[in-house]
This record gives C-alpha cells, sequence and structure tokens, in this order.
C-alpha cells in the first residue's frame, strides 16, 4: 500500500454530473454522467488493487453541487474529477485540466493526463490545461475552491460516435480507470513523505514459502488485473518511478497553435457545464465505509 507520513494513502475520486445534470450525450444517447460514474467506481477498484483506499463523491444518479464535492475532498489526498468532452462529432482526443493557483494541481494533472495517454493508445492527446488561460478560459469550480491537489479529466469525446461506443464499453472503461489509477499513484509517490509499504506481498510469501525469493515477479503478475499483456507488466515495483521519470520529461504546454484551436472549439462549445453553476452549499453526509 502507499503510505504519505506514515498514513495510507486516499484519493476522492468525482464522478461528474449526476442526477438532472446528465452532462453531455452522445449521438447514441449515452449520458456522460453515466459514464463517469461507471469509472470512477472501477477506478477506485483499481485503486484498491493499488493499495490505495479511495471514496467517491456520489455514488449513484444524483445531483451533487459543485461545492459539495469540494466538501467531500477534504479528507482525501487528491481528488480527481472525471468527466467527456463534447463538441462537434469529428473532435477527439484526451485532456486534463488544472487551476492555476496551485502547483502540485499541475503535477496532478500531469500524471493523470500521461498516463491515460500511454494506456490508452490511438488516442489524441490534448495535453494539459491551465484553467483559466487562453488555452481554457473557463474557470471550474471544483479546481479553483479545491482544498487538495484536484485535476479534472475529459476522457475522450461522448459527442464522437466510435469514442461514445468506447466510453460506454468494459473494454474502454477499464483501461481508462486503470491508466487514471496508475496515473494517481504516480503523483502520490512523487509527494514527500510518501512510502509504498507491501504488506500483501508479505503476507502471500509467508503463505507459500518461508524464503523469499529475490524476484518477485510471478507474484506481480498475479496481481495485475486482466489487461494487455504491456499493461500487466506496469504494475511491477519501479513503475511508478519510471512514470515520474517520463512525466517530468514530458510536461509542456500545449503550443500556441494548438491553444488557439482548442480556445475556438471550447468557445463553440457549451455542453460542459462543471465549471457554470455555483453550488448550492449542500453539505451531505459521507458515504464512506472507513474513515481514516
Ligand atoms: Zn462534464
Amino acid at each position: 500500500m502507499i503510505e504519505l507520513n506514515g498514513k495510507k494513502a486516499r484519493v476522492c475520486v468525482d464522478p461528474g454530473h449526476g442526477g438532472h445534470d446528465s452532462g453531455a450525450i452522445g449521438p447514441s444517447g449515452v449520458r456522460e454522467s453515466e459514464i463517469a460514474l461507471k469509472l470512477s467506481k472501477e477506478v477506485m477498484f483499481q485503486l484498491d488493487d493499488l493499495g490505495i483506499d479511495s471514496y467517491l463523491t456520489r455514488t449513484e444518479d444524483e445531483f451533487i453541487s459543485l461545492s459539495g464535492r469540494v466538501e467531500e475532498s477534504v479528507e482525501s489526498d487528491c481528488m480527481v474529477s472525471i468527466h467527456c468532452n463534447a463538441h462537434t462529432s469529428q473532435a477527439q482526443g484526451i485532456e486534463t485540466i488544472y487551476d492555476s493557483s496551485a502547483g502540485r494541481h499541475k503535477a496532478l494533472a500531469n500524471y493523470v493526463q500521461q498516463s491515460l495517454i500511454k494506456h490508452c493508445q490511438g488516442h489524441r492527446d490534448r495535453g494539459i490545461k491551465m484553467s483559466p488561460s487562453d488555452a481554457y478560459p473557463r474557470k471550474l469550480f471544483v479546481l479553483s475552491a479545491a482544498k487538495v491537489p484536484t485535476c479534472l479529466t475529459e476522457v475522450e469525446f461522448i459527442s464522437h460516435v466510435e469514442w461514445e461506443k468506447w466510453l460506454d464499453s468494459d473494454e474502454g472503461q477499464n483501461q481508462i480507470a486503470f491508466a487514471i489509477a496508475q496515473g494517481i499513484k504516480s503523483f502520490l509517490m512523487s509527494l514527500p513523505g510518501a512510502k509504498m509499504s507491501d504488506d500483501r506481498k508479505t503476507e502471500r510469501l509467508s503463505m507459500t514459502t518461508k524464503a523469499a525469493p529475490k524476484s518477485e515477479e510471478p507474484i506481480e503478475v498475479q496481481q495485475a488485473p486482466v489487461m494487455e499483456a504491456g499493461a500487466a507488466g506496469q504494475l511491477a515495483e519501479d513503475t511508478a518511478k519510471r512514470i515520474v521519470d517520463e512525466a517530468k520529461i514530458s510536461i509542456s504546454e500545449p503550443s500556441n497553435e494548438e491553444a488557439k484551436i482548442e480556445v475556438a472549439q471550447k468557445k463553440a462549445s457549451g455542453t460542459e457545464s462543471s465549471g457554470g453553476s455555483k453550488g448550492s452549499g449542500l453539505k451531505r453526509k459521507s458515504k464512506r465505509k472507513s474513515k481514516r
């Protein structure tokens, strides 16, 4: 498991929209709110596999105010808000947004974005975008009001007929969730005071053999989720460090040309509503099973 200063790391996963706010709707009627919830539940599952505690801001199709979401996140070490993008039928790609005011938010966005691009192949990398900025003019409340490192990821365009199918498929959801969980893990491991202690592995070894073998690879493979062969190997212990290193190298803002295109596209698109409405201040009872 991953510990931060001696405590088990804990992540808040925020499924965008819900209830009367369906978010964007795909060409065949798939709702963003529904996909966001399915993805978030899968991310929780994947994080659990990595020894990271997590909880959701909503567990069913219900409306949660933006301030309610931020409120839910305060007891976590970071929050990832999950959305799907929407624009013209041709628009495609994955992008992750962070707020301009805190440096760590950018790091989280970068780890999540890099991991999505790495594990979900064949998708356009639209990069990480600062909100508000020329590349992303809108201010998003869940980011600007965040008390912990927070990013909002837009996993593909639900308005694209092929990507709508992918978003709605088990295969697509597994890929996305695996990638987001790996990105979160890399971010947590980059924090000061982060430590990976592998108590599960110790238990397993003590059950099977007295002397732990030097090479623990077969055990790692058993723990890997069912993914393509390359992804299974990603669970090796050096993964976090490698992704960290790669992410450091590739941190970059989109080019000006790209930024202009993005601005034009975002201006033309009015479908994303996560930053628009003000939260009602609704404070929910936590649905968490366990408190730290
Ligand atoms: Zn959304």
